[in-house]
């Protein structure tokens, strides 16, 4: 019923092959990259199926938004590849079952902030930054109810996306919203990319939590003082399918004064926190990954962060005790927002 929105003559003219040739995880000319991404289009076997680390990025390389990483993952699924052991898929998708019990549904007419997965987070909306704003959110032992399911694009499980998602926008529409602040980027990466890469309607206006913040932040700005400090910025993969609103990561630290190191993994070469690379099927993953977060946290540290900062609840679970041996404090972009305006978040000294 759900179609990917792949055109094979946009491949074929392609002159740049930036998909695959600018992949930081597989080695490819663009002579090999022409050869591969077509070859996965007519559904046969590439080496790119199993030697991808499902770090979303070619969704942003593609700059004709012809949606290769979404390709991969499904040609993954329909040719039996997956990238993680079974039964770590098979758990995986039992585990974020979306419905069981029933959600509140309390009617919000307007704009709502969704928390998504993270019903457990909500010691982070606190404050003035928050003050006004209904969140769409539940009790966390039922935190799957508002659950993009994006995360299975790592597990190659689309089937299981297109079967949950249509419910999930269902029970957030109920709420009666019009705009949906998405707590998390993998959400907002859901209702303003892949829904429309396979035709799925959404009926509210997804709006991203950096923009959200950025703009209340500039209501606030008589509050702001400087915070002063030194920060790198940890890129989830799933900002790289809103590739428009990474800006607001610049944008936001400007405005609350905090200085920009100047880092090697940045912007479109940053480098995944290896979540879930760890645990894929490729021989030596385990030691790639320790490998990768090591080169990302010196290059943070080379570059003398104090701080780094996170959008993604997954990245600072990864990567978070790391940092902090390393000498480098963890916090989440609003905690960081909230020090500016002179409050004291949760643990912050
Ligand atoms: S997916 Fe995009 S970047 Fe890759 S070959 Fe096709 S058009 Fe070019
Ligand atoms: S998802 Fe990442 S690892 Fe996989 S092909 Fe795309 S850029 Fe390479």
């Amino acid at each position: 019923m759900y179609a990917l929105k792949y055109d094979e003559d946009t491949c074929l003219k392609c002159r740049t092959q930036d998909c695959l040739a600018k992949c930081q995880y597989i080695d490819i000319d663009k002579e090999s990259a022409k050869k591969e991404i077509l070859k996965i289009a007519h559904g046969e076997d590439s080496s790119v199926l199993h030697d991808c680390v499902t770090c979303y990025a070619c969704e942003e390389y593609c700059s004709f938004n012809n949606h290769p990483f979404y390709l991969i993952v499904e040609k993954q699924e329909e040719l039996d590849i997956p990238p993680l052991p079974r039964p770590i898929i098979k758990r995986g998708i039992k585990t974020g079952i979306p419905f069981r019990g029933e959600p509140t549904i309390e009617k919000i007419n307007g704009r709502a902030l969704l928390m998504g997965a993270f019903a457990d987070l909500m010691h982070l909306i606190q404050g003035k930054l928050f003050e006004g704003l209904p969140v769409i959110s539940t009790d966390p032992r039922k935190m799957f109810h508002y659950f993009c399911q994006l995360m299975y694009l790592h597990y190659a499980r689309n089937s299981v996306i297109k079967e949950r998602l249509p419910k999930i926008i269902k029970t957030i529409a109920e709420h009666e919203v019009t705009e949906v602040v998405c707590f998390h980027d993998e959400c907002y990466g859901t209702y303003t990319s892949y829904c429309p890469a396979i035709g799925m309607e959404v009926p509210f206006t997804p709006v991203h939590f950096f923009e959200y913040l950025y703009n209340r932040l500039l209501e606030l700005k008589k509050e702001i003082k400087p915070v002063k400090l030194k920060v790198a910025y940890q890129r989830p993969c799933s900002s790289r399918l809103s590739p428009d609103k990474h800006r607001f990561v610049q944008a936001i630290f400007d405005l609350i004064g905090a200085q920009t190191v100047e880092r090697e993994y940045v912007d479109e070469n940053a480098l995944c926190c290896g979540g879930t690379m760890e645990g894929q099927r490729r021989e030596g993953s385990r030691k790639r990954t320790a490998d990768l977060r090591r080169k990302n946290i010196e290059d943070m540290k080379n570059a003398g962060a104090e701080v780094c900062v996170f959008n993604c609840p997954a990245c600072y679970n990864t990567l978070g005790q790391m940092l902090v041996q390393s000498g480098i404090r963890p916090v989440f972009m609003s905690d960081l927002c909230r020090v500016a305006i002179g409050e004291k978040p949760e643990g912050w000294r």
